[in-house]
């Protein structure tokens, strides 16, 4: 596989780094294209399939395991797959695109030892693990049990913090997405003007 950039963000859920990576997709000149991943996850509020993801069963989700399908893939939280597939980033790679990803730290930290040079793995850091849970709660799409699942695991991704490239602490959004603009453009090799 070649061709593009890789820029990976990871974070904790309700991070922010969702808000960061639809903010660069809208930088023309960035040249971004984002990775949909595959899940098995139920379909959540307004999320539209092959958009937000590509929505399957757990048993299709492992024949793509069994086929090699997949660049990563990670059960990140009890049967909720989500994945990578190599077709994605080939298709995007193909249109001459650098490939933005909005994926969980594991699953990032492996592309980037795929592929080192071709990527920028950035971690987003939210101000505290209490800021993350009042941020889940206010965006209220899932249960309280779901919440408990994620906050329990963002300790644990937030240790991982020092193996990326970059560290961007999302404590003001403005000044985080000028941050993580530079970065990129940076990265790609783009002037920083809009
Ligand atoms: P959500 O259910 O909130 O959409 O995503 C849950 C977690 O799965 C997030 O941390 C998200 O970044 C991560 N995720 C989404 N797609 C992928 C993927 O393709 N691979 C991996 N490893 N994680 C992913």
């Amino acid at each position: 596989m070649e061709g593009g950039k890789l820029i990976i963000f990871s974070a904790p859920s309700g991070s922010g780094k969702t808000t960061i990576v639809r903010h660069l997709l809208k930088q023309k000149e960035l040249n971004l294209a984002f990775s949909v991943s595959a899940t098995s996850r139920p379909r959540r509020g307004k999320e539209i399939n092959k958009e937000h993801y590509y929505f399957m069963s757990v048993s299709e989700f492992k024949q793509h395991i069994k086929n090699e399908d997949f660049l990563e893939w990670e059960e990140v939280y009890r049967d909720n797959f989500y994945g990578t597939l190599k077709s994605e980033v080939e298709r995007l790679w193909a249109e001459g695109k650098n490939v933005i990803f909005d994926i969980d730290v594991v699953g990032g930290l492996r592309i980037k030892r795929k592929f080192p040079k071709e990527t920028l793995a950035v971690f987003v850091k939210p101000p505290s693990v209490d800021e993350l849970k009042i941020r889940l709660k206010k965006r209220s799409t899932e249960s309280d049990d779901k919440i408990n699942m994620r906050i329990a695991k963002a300790s644990v991704e937030l240790a991982t913090a020092p193996q990326f490239d970059k560290v961007i602490k999302n404590y003001d959004l403005d000044t985080a997405l000028q941050e993580a603009h530079s970065l990129v453009a940076d990265f790609v090799g783009v002037s920083k003007e809009k």
